[in-house]
């Protein structure tokens, strides 16, 4: 009998080399585990290489969200407009604060917040609008910020998949107040860990204040705040990150270029000019009539962990649902996404041997 060869290919494989582990032993041994210099240093570079005024490291991407809704006052009753293809996460920190998502629809080439669907849905409560780089393709920003300037909104991002990736070299993270993250699949790890970026002073005095229980002074307290602090031990990890994201970004770019040319029939992405997609995940749609659950299914028996990335959009999620705010709306392409995409993996970490062996099995299928 011949055995059919079968590879196992994770879809995210965190890359921890030996300056990682040297720079949390070294951490170890100083004594200083909780949030200090190495921290600050860690910002002032993940800022630095976005091109942002301040970085403010948090203990995740979560909290980041929470505390950029904090630090720009929205609160009971507001609005914030988002896609509903996303992870929670962007929903849960706008309700974290007592005000209402809104959600909006995708771009079906993008998969991105359209702004035509996001300015349909604008109220007078509507204080901040946060697309969402998905799956580390930035949102159309220049009109996000001029539908923004026209109604005299906030912009915040939420680029928890999208480290370095840009818009004509300006990178996300500079448009509005930007929170990433840092967990185990992201483009770079710290464990856990996140970051906002800004470039307003006040919004950065108050989002370190959010981070470390409302304090500038201590055991004085001016503001509502937590204990979101980063450890040392992250932001060492984070450090030595940093400096191989940009080749990293370069190894997904080039596997998802050579999925693009050789993957024959699902719909690849759709490269957009001056877009700097870094492929956080390189997704997919499937082709007319194809089962996805069947084509997923397939593929993970075959050793490729492909997984779908979301399956139930944010608004029929049973959290929001019970607030019977959302039964009256429709989100065709969202919708519609939902059924048809999945994703595979690109990450840096894969050989030549892996990419072939995952273009045969899609090709295949679809
Ligand atoms: C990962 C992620 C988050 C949350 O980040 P954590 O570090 O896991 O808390 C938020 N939004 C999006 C779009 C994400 O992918």
């Amino acid at each position: 009998m011949i055995q059919e060869k079968t590879m196992q290919i994770a879809i995210a494989r965190p890359q921890i080399g030996e300056e990682e582990k040297e720079a949390v032993v070294a951490i170890l041994s100083s004594g200083e585990l909780v949030q200090g210099k190495k921290v600050a240093e860690f910002e002032g570079l993940f800022a630095a290489y976005h091109g942002a005024k301040h970085g403010i490291a948090m203990n995740n991407g979560t909290t980041a969200l929470m505390a950029a809704m904090m630090a720009h006052g929205i609160g009971l009753g507001d609005e914030v407009i988002i896609p509903a293809f996303s992870f929670f996460a962007t929903a849960s920190c706008i309700m974290s604060v007592g005000a209402h998502p809104v959600f909006a629809d995708i771009d079906p080439d993008t998969f991105n917040l359209s702004p035509e669907s996001a300015e349909a849905v604008i109220t007078e409560k509507t204080k901040a609008i946060m697309p969402v780089h998905l799956y580390g393709y930035p949102a159309d920003m220049p009109r996000f910020e001029a539908l923004c300037q026209k109604y005299n909104l906030v912009l915040l991002e939420d680029a928890a998949q999208a480290h370095g990736a840009a818009i004509h070299d300006r990178y996300v993270g500079t448009w509005g107040t930007a929170s990433f993250s840092f967990y185990p699949t992201k483009n770079m790890t710290t464990g856990e860990g996140g970051m906002v970026l800004t470039d307003d002073d006040e919004i950065a005095r108050r989002l370190r204040m959010i981070r470390n229980q409302g304090m500038n002074t201590q055991y004085y307290h001016e503001t509502l705040g937590y204990n979101f602090r980063m450890t040392n031990m992250s932001a060492a990890i984070g450090i030595p990150q940093l400096k191989h994201l940009p080749d990293w970004t370069q190894s997904r770019i080039a596997n998802a270029e050579y999925f693009n040319k050789n993957m024959q029939g699902v719909k690849t992405p759709v490269p957009q000019s001056g877009f700097k997609h870094v492929y956080h995940q390189y997704t997919v749609r499937v082709p007319e009539g194809v089962s996805r659950d069947a084509v997923t299914k397939r593929l993970n028996e075959r050793g490729i962990g492909v997984r779908v990335y979301y399956p139930l959009p944010i608004y029929k999620q049973p959290v929001l649902l019970q607030t019977g705010r959302y039964d009256n709306i429709t989100l065709p392409e969202t919708d519609k996404a939902t059924l048809e995409v999945f994703s595979l993996p690109v990450h840096p970490g894969l050989n030549d041997e892996e990419r072939a062996y995952i273009v045969d099995e899609v090709n295949k299928l679809c």
